[in-house]
C-alpha cells in the first residue's frame, strides 16, 4: 500500500489557545526573535506602520467595545466584509478574545451574495469599508440585522456608522468587561475561530468550519518548513526571515491570505497591506517599500511576464515570488525565472478544507520544481487514489486524499457534504494529481466541480441555480474553459425552451440576442469574475447518468477537444 508522507512534524502544537493568544500573548520554541522596531504591518496607501503593542492594544480595545456595546459573546459571529485593512487582524483577534467566531466574506459580493453568507453564518456584527458599505448596509437589513450593527474600518464617519477607530477608543477607555475566553486542554481542536466559504468538491458555497488548533497548526507547518523542515537551517538560509516585507494584496477572507497573515505575524515578516490590487500600483508600491516577497496568482505571473511595464522597475531587491491557488504552467514559471533570475520561485499549493497550504517548493531551491505545486507539507500524510478505489505508486495519477492534524471540522449543518470530503480523518481533494518520491505534488486535473477564475472560486451549482431562473432555459451545464489570463472562465451549456429554440435556429441574430440575454441574466447582482466570459453554448440534451447527476466532465472533454474561437 502506498502512503505518502511529508516530514515529520516535530514541533509542540498547542491544544489549549487560541488563535490570538497563540500570535499576542504566547511564546513557542520556533518563534523567531522579531526586533520591536519591525513593524507588524504596515499601510500601503498612509504608509503609516503598526507595531506589536499597537496591535495588541487595538485587539484588546476592539474586543471590550464589541462586548460592551454589541454584547458580543461565546460562538457569536463578526463577518468581516473588507478589502484588506491594517485592522483586519485586531478584528479577527477581537473576536477570538471573546469566544467569538469571524467568517470573512469577498468585499466585491453583491448583497444578494452577502446576504447568503450572513445566513449560513449568522453573523451578529458587520465589520466593513468605506468602499462596500451600501452593499452591507442592503444585506444587513435584508437579513433583519440592525444597521447599529455595521461598523466601519477606519476612522471616517459615514452615514452615523460607527468606526472601528472610535470602538478602539472607547474599549481602551474602560476598564475590560469581559472574561477573556481560555481553553481547557485539548478544547482548540474543537472551538471554532473561522467559518471560510467554499463550494468543496460540489454544489454551492459552504461554511467550512477552521478550529482554533488547526490554524495555529497550521501556522506552525509553515514555519517549520521555512527553517528547513527540523534540519534547523541557519537563519540567512530561511524563506521567510524577520525583517522581510510581503506584499499583502493576496486577500485576507481567502485562506490564501487569511495564513499569510497569520504565518507571518509568527515569522516576524512585515505586512504591506494593499486593500486592492492593481497593477501599477503595485509595482510602485513593492519598490516604494522595497519588499522582499511577492505571494502572487497566476494572473499577475501573467502580468509579470507580459507586461512592458516591468521594464521600469527595479525588483532586485525581491527575494521571493510563489504563485498559488490555481495552476501555473511551466512556460510562465520558467519565463518569470528568466526575467527575474536573483529571485526564488516556485509554487504553493493550498486548500481551504486543508485549512491553508499543503505543499509548497522546497525551501532548498531557489526555482521549484517545473511543473510541481510544491512539496507535501510536514505533518501531512498523502494518498493518491485511483477511480477504482486502489492506491496509486509515485508518478502515476489519481485523486490526492489527505490526513493531517490539521484539517477543517467540516461543512456547517451540512452533513452529507461533510461525509462526502472527510472520509474516514481523509480529506477528499477533488483534485487529480501525481506525486513523485521526492513528494513534489503534480496537479494534472480538477476532479471537483470548482471552477477558478484568476484564483478565485466560482461554484458552478451557483451559477446553474441562477440560469434556470431564467425564462428561456431549460437546462443547464456550467463548465471551466481555459483562459490565457484567468487560468479558467465559466462556459454554460444550455437547453433552451422549446419556444426560445425555434427562435435560436431562426438565425445568428436572434441566437445572439439569446445568449446575450442569459449572459446578463448570469451576471446580474453577482461579483465580476463570475461572468460567463466563456460565453454560452446551446446544446439538444445534459448528459445525465441514471441517477440524474449531470456528466459534467462529458461537457468539459467536449470543450477541450474543440477549442471555441472568441
Ligand atoms: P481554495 O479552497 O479556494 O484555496 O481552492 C483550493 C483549490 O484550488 C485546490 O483544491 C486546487 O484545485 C486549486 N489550487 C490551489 N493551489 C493550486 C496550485 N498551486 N496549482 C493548481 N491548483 C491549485
Amino acid at each position: 500500500m502506498t502512503e505518502f508522507h511529508g516530514p515529520h512534524l516535530d514541533v509542540h502544537i498547542p491544544d489549549d489557545l487560541t488563535v490570538a493568544q497563540f500570535l499576542l500573548d504566547a511564546q513557542h520554541a520556533i518563534r523567531p526573535h522579531r526586533p520591536l522596531s519591525v513593524p507588524w504591518m504596515i499601510d500601503d496607501s498612509a504608509g503609516r506602520k503598526v507595531g506589536f503593542e499597537e496591535v495588541r492594544a487595538r485587539t484588546f480595545g476592539l474586543a471590550n467595545a464589541l462586548s460592551m456595546r454589541f454584547g458580543i459573546k461565546e460562538d457569536d459571529l463578526i463577518l468581516i466584509y473588507s478589502p484588506n485593512h491594517v485592522d483586519y487582524a485586531s478584528a479577527i483577534w477581537a473576536a477570538h478574545r471573546l469566544g467569538a467566531v469571524v467568517s470573512a466574506a469577498n468585499p466585491g459580493y453583491s448583497a444578494n451574495e452577502l446576504l447568503y453568507q450572513l445566513e449560513v453564518a449568522k453573523a451578529s456584527v458587520i465589520i466593513t469599508h468605506q468602499a462596500s458599505v451600501n452593499v452591507a448596509l442592503e444585506a444587513a437589513r435584508r437579513s433583519g440585522l440592525p444597521a447599529e450593527r455595521v461598523v466601519l474600518f477606519g476612522n471616517a464617519p459615514l452615514l452615523q456608522l460607527v468606526t472601528v477607530d472610535a470602538l478602539v477608543d472607547e474599549g481602551l477607555a474602560h476598564p475590560p468587561g469581559f472574561v477573556e475566553r481560555r481553553l481547557r486542554r485539548g478544547e482548540a481542536k474543537q472551538k471554532l475561530a473561522f467559518l471560510n466559504f467554499s463550494s468543496g468538491t460540489t454544489g454551492k458555497p459552504k461554511a467550512v468550519m477552521l478550529n482554533h488548533y488547526s490554524v495555529i497548526g497550521s501556522v506552525l507547518q509553515l514555519a517549520f518548513y521555512n527553517r528547513g523542515n527540523g534540519k534547523d537551517i541557519p537563519q540567512k538560509e530561511w524563506r521567510f526571515r524577520p525583517g522581510d516585507l510581503l506584499a499583502a494584496a493576496t486577500p485576507f477572507y481567502h485562506i490564501y491570505g487569511l495564513c499569510m497573515l497569520h504565518a507571518m505575524a509568527f515569522i516576524g515578516v512585515t505586512l504591506v497591506v494593499i486593500p486592492k490590487f492593481s497593477f501599477k500600483d503595485f509595482l510602485d508600491s513593492v519598490v516604494k517599500y522595497r519588499i522582499t516577497h511577492l505571494p502572487l496568482v497566476p494572473p499577475q505571473v501573467v502580468l509579470l511576464c507580459k507586461q512592458p511595464i516591468v521594464k521600469n522597475y527595479d525588483l532586485s531587491h525581491v527575494r521571493m515570488m510563489s504563485c498559488g491557488a490555481a495552476p501555473l504552467s511551466g512556460e510562465l514559471m520558467m519565463q518569470l525565472a528568466r526575467d527575474f533570475p536573483a529571485t526564488h520561485i516556485g509554487q504553493g499549493y493550498g486548500m481551504t478544507e486543508a485549512v491553508g497550504t499543503i505543499a509548497m517548493f522546497s525551501v532548498h531551491h531557489k526555482l521549484g520544481v517545473i511543473g510541481s505545486s510544491g512539496q507535501l507539507f510536514a505533518g501531512f500524510a498523502a494518498r493518491v487514489v485511483r477511480p477504482d478505489g486502489s492506491l496509486a505508486g509515485p508518478n502515476e495519477p489519481g485523486e490526492l486524499w489527505l490526513k493531517s492534524p490539521f484539517l477543517a471540522m467540516g461543512y456547517l449543518n451540512n452533513s452529507e457534504a461533510t461525509k462526502e470530503t472527510f472520509v474516514d480523518g481523509w480529506l477528499r481533494t477533488g483534485d487529480e494529481v501525481s506525486l513523485d518520491e521526492n513528494n513534489e505534488i503534480f496537479i494534472l486535473d480538477r476532479i471537483k466541480e470548482l471552477i477558478k477564475v484568476r484564483g478565485f472560486q466560482v461554484a458552478p451549482a451557483e451559477l446553474e441555480g441562477t440560469l434556470l431562473m431564467h425564462p428561456d432555459v431549460a437546462d443547464v451545464c456550467v463548465v471551466g474553459i481555459p483562459d490565457e489570463y484567468s487560468g479558467e472562465v465559466p462556459l454554460a451549456f444550455v437547453v433552451l425552451r422549446p419556444d426560445p429554440m425555434k427562435r435560436a435556429a431562426s438565425g445568428q441574430t436572434e441566437s445572439d440576442r439569446i445568449k446575450e440575454s442569459i449572459i446578463k441574466h448570469a451576471s446580474e447582482d453577482k461579483v465580476a469574475y463570475k461572468r460567463l466570459a466563456g460565453g454560452v453554448e446551446f446544446i439538444d440534451v445534459i448528459p445525465k447518468n441514471p441517477s440524474g447527476k449531470i456528466l459534467r466532465r462529458v461537457l468539459r472533454d467536449k470543450v477541450k477537444q474543440a477549442p471555441r474561437p472568441k
